[in-house]
């Protein structure tokens, strides 16, 4: 019932991608700016888009999502909108220049996984936690949110990850953990990210502290949880930001020569591949979901991710050749690319995450990955906090031009 709820919640195709967001554009302009806060509850969440399971997988483009929103609003009253879809362009710009950032979230999941196993009281606060069974009306509310549809809205996420972290003591990633295994937006960059924000660990030493009052304000009196939250955030110790590398410039697509093509769930829109002369001998496509955490994600999660591969297939089918699908380790990647005869895998450049983590694992074919021009010119100015990010934004939406074959 749970994979049913999620998927009819969000059905994993491009087009349901586009039908949501040609619904959306009339409210992205100030109707958003002035509503966007409000948690309305499970299926109500009208005042927000609900496109992250389609940007998350690029089987909505940010490129059409800010085109779609710019031909119907000026870019002042859209300008809160736009500057979420940013959001994700920055954090995912900000960890491809510190992807020790990711390796460190592994660490720290391990960690505390080993200590869940041999804590009994850990052990139990976590499961009760992840189960909605905290006593706590609106954390178990999102908690039930969260497993049955595979989405929050960003209020509940802040202050879900707020309680888990200082009221409940619970360690940040275990979190983080739990939204990767059940959000059909699961992102390594956005949430990441977004819980060390809570935690104090992204901006260092400011947290993000959930207060009752706030939360009975942008949920429209449905919770107040007064008395039962904890009353201060101390940031959580960790290791220091590094400082950042430079962006990847991601690699030039030569059209010569035999070629087979990887996709994947960070990018379900590969047309722009085949602009550039892209012509695979065949196809595979990749299943990186056993490599998103220790226990095993979500079954909406895992169905999700297979449909929306299965519908990116379908619609580049006359250009994909013969696909085999669900590669899952890098050995049985390289003999199918020489199976078929092929000197290069060509696959765009997927970030920071589980398909990264893969396809570093091959070795002995060259793998040749092109980076999207939208992820090159923005990218890079991921260096400091958003604040700086956002002036550039102008700049970015300056150079869009028109919509990409998708
Ligand atoms: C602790 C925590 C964990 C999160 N985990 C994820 C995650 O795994 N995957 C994910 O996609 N987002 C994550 N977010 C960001 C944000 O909550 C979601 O992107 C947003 O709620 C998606 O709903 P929407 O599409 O209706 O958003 P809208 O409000 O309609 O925003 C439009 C788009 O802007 C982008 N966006 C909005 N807010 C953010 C944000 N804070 N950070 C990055 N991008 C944003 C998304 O692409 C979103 O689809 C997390 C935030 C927090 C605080």
């Amino acid at each position: 019932m749970t994979t049913q709820t999620a998927l009819a919640a969000f059905p994993p195709s491009r087009e349901d991608g586009l039908a949501r967001l040609k619904d959306f554009v009339p409210q992205a302009g100030r109707d958003y700016a002035t509503r966007r806060n409000f948690d309305l509850g499970q299926g109500a969440h009208d005042n927000v888009s609900c496109l992250s399971p389609y940007l998350r997988h690029r089987l909505v483009t940010e490129e059409e999502v800010l085109n779609a929103v710019l031909s119907k609003h000026s870019r002042s009253e859209a300008e809160k909108f736009i500057q979420e879809v940013f959001w994700r362009t920055y954090f995912k710009g900000w960890l491809e220049m510190r992807p020790p950032v990711w390796g460190g979230y592994w660490s720290e999941l391990t960690f505390a996984w080993d200590q869940v196993q041999t804590q009994s009281g850990l052990r139990r606060a976590w499961e009760e936690a992840c189960r909605g069974e905290t006593g706590i009306e609106c954390f178990d509310a999102w908690a039930h949110e969260l497993v049955e549809t595979g989405y929050l809205h960003n209020h509940a996420r802040m202050w879900f990850a707020s309680i888990w972290i200082f009221t409940l003591k619970l360690p940040w990633a275990l979190g983080a953990d739990f939204f990767l295994r059940h959000l059909c937006d699961g992102d390594p960059a956005s949430n990441t990210l977004g819980w060390r924000w809570v935690a104090g660990l992204q901006t260092p030493g400011k947290t993000y502290l959930a207060r009752a009052s706030n939360i009975r304000k942008y949920t429209e009196d449905r919770f107040h949880p007064k008395w039962q939250l904890a009353g201060e955030a101390p940031a959580v110790s960790g290791s220091e930001n590094p400082p950042p590398m430079a962006a990847p410039d991601g690699d030039r697509l030569d059209p010569a020569g035999p070629c087979v093509f990887l996709l994947h769930e960070d990018d379900l829109s590969p047309g722009w591949l085949f602009d550039l002369g892209l012509e695979p001998e065949a196809s595979a496509t990749l299943d990186t979901t056993g490599r998103m955490s220790i226990l095993t994600p979500a079954e909406h999660v895992s169905a999700f991710k297979s449909r929306a591969i299965a519908d990116a297939v379908a619609r580049h089918d006359d250009r994909l050749g013969p696909v085999t699908s669900g590669l899952s380790d890098a050995k049985a990647i390289v003999d199918w690319a020489r199976d078929h005869g092929a000197s290069r895998i060509v696959t765009s450049y997927a970030p920071v995450g589980p398909t990264a983590d893969l396809l570093r694992e091959i070795e002995g074919i060259e793998v040749v990955r092109p980076l999207r021009a939208f992820d090159a010119r923005a990218w890079p100015y991921a260096t400091k906090g958003f604040f700086k990010f956002k002036d550039k934004i102008p700049e970015l939406l300056g150079e869009l031009r028109g919509l990409r074959v998708a």
